[in-house]
C-alpha cells in the first residue's frame, strides 16, 4: 500500500462504522469489543458516548467494523 493507504483505510472504516451503527448492525464481535472498551483504562466519556483515548474512535462506531483492532491488542 503507498503512503497514503493508511489514511484511506482509516476514513473507510469510519464511514462503514458510522453506517452500520446507524443502520444497527453489529458483527459478532461487537458488543464483547464495547465490553472490553467499557472496562478498559484508556477509554473516556463525552456525556453517555465512548471513547478511545489512544486512537480518538468513538467506540460503538470502530467496534461494529470487523476490521478495526484495538492498539493494545485487547480485542481484535
Ligand atoms: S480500543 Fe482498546 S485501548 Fe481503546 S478503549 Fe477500547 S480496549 Fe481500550
Amino acid at each position: 500500500m503507498g503512503c497514503c493507504g493508511k489514511p484511506i483505510k482509516k476514513a473507510i472504516h469510519i464511514i462503514q462504522g458510522y453506517t452500520a451503527l446507524v443502520r444497527g448492525k453489529k458483527y459478532e464481535g461487537t458488543d464483547d469489543r464495547i465490553r472490553s472498551c467499557q472496562k478498559c483504562q484508556r477509554n473516556y466519556w463525552i456525556g453517555r458516548a465512548l471513547f478511545c483515548s489512544i486512537c480518538k474512535c468513538f467506540v460503538p462506531a470502530k467496534a461494529r467494523v470487523e476490521g478495526e483492532k484495538c492498539p493494545l491488542a485487547k480485542w481484535d
